[in-house]
């Protein structure tokens, strides 16, 4: 498997591959996607099986305007509206009515009456949305439960060996900007719904619609949304969080001033400066470097639960269960 660099030219081969029942992982702000065409049952089947997915935790549909999500949803209510027109296109994913005349896959949804949508705010995304002029799922291209992909090489580590050479295609457009999966918001219950904290801070979202947040819910066993498992984004290695300093044996992550004396340890900081957006966009790269060196543990400063530290945590906190 090879990557190919995402020009006009290699987006439209991706785009004719998609429409032949192939399988495109492509850039997003977010992470990584792992692209089929939403329609398309077969594919759709093998990207579960390439990323080891439960076929009980359904897929984010991608677009790229509002006819499409009219084509495939049904009864959007007004507040819902209120975030489309402010944030797409962006890292905000929403569980809408499934109109049950369109052809989305029910493998893609899980067999629910829901679906999830997003449009992606990525040019490489959106011009390969537009060529191929359906809509696709695209979870995120790594294996299920680890660390999302944010670089092509990612995805080739991962999912290189499971693609096919003469079908599939790896789109490089880059690092993601954003580093962390969508925020996703629930319409389809008696009042909006935080199912997961994401790319997309929260707290202004309240401006325009009242959401129920759910702090963190990484510490449920029973999951609220079907893809919510306790263990998710994991890397190899066991993390501690919350530290202070390094222990023996333990590699440190950083945010923020690293602690004085501790050159002797493997270290890595997520952001010198403190800023969450820079530590959101290198947490799960990070993460794989330090898995390559073979380190055991991970001792991880804390990071403020406030704007994308909430999704920063979250990830976190599931990374480390088992
Ligand atoms: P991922 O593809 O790994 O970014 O995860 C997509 C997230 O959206 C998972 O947490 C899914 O459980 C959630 N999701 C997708 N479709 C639905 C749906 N119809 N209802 C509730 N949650 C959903
Ligand atoms: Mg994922």
């Amino acid at each position: 498997m090879k990557i190919y660099k995402a020009t006009v030219k290699n987006i439209n081969i991706a785009a004719k591959l998609l429409l032949k029942g192939g399988i495109v992982s492509f850039p997003t702000e977010t992470v990584y996607g792992l692209g089929a065409l939403a329609c398309n049952k077969e594919a759709i089947e093998r990207v579960y099986k390439v990323k080891g997915r439960p076929k009980n935790n359904p897929l984010i549909v991608h677009v790229y305007n509002l006819e499409q999500i009219l084509s495939i949803t049904e009864n959007i209510p007004n507040e819902a509206y209120k975030l489309i027109r402010k944030y797409w296109p962006g890292p905000l994913t929403l569980i809408l009515k499934y109109k049950n005349s369109s052809n989305i896959s029910s493998i893609a949804r899980a067999n629910l009456k829901t679906v999830a949508v997003r449009i992606p705010n990525h040019p490489v995304a959106l011009k390969l949305l537009k060529v191929v002029n359906q809509p696709l799922i695209a979870p995120s291209a790594n294996i299920s439960e680890h660390l999302s992909p944010t670089k092509a090489s990612h995805v080739l580590k991962d999912l290189g060996n499971n693609l096919n050479d003469k079908k599939d295609m790896i789109l490089d457009g880059g690092s993601t900007s954003i580093g962390i999966e969508s925020t996703v918001i629930d319409f389809t219950g008696n009042k909006p719904t935080v199912l997961r904290p994401g790319g997309l801070n929260i707290t202004p979202i309240n401006k325009y619609v009242k959401v129920s947040y759910i702090e963190s819910n990484a510490n449920n066993t029973t999951p609220i949304s079907p893809g919510l498992f306790k263990k998710h984004y994991a890397p190899n290695a066991s993390l501690r969080l919350n530290a202070k300093f390094p222990l023996e044996g333990e590699a440190w992550l950083g945010f923020g001033k690293d602690p004085k004396n501790i050159d002797n340890f493997t270290k890595m900081n997520l952001s010198l400066t403190a800023d969450l957006d820079e530590a959101a966009m290198n947490l799960f790269a990070m993460l794989r470097l330090l898995d390559k060196k073979n380190i055991k543990k991970i001792a991880i400063k804390e990071i403020p639960n406030k704007k994308i530290g909430i999704a920063i945590n979250d990830r976190l906190i599931r990374g480390s269960s088992k």
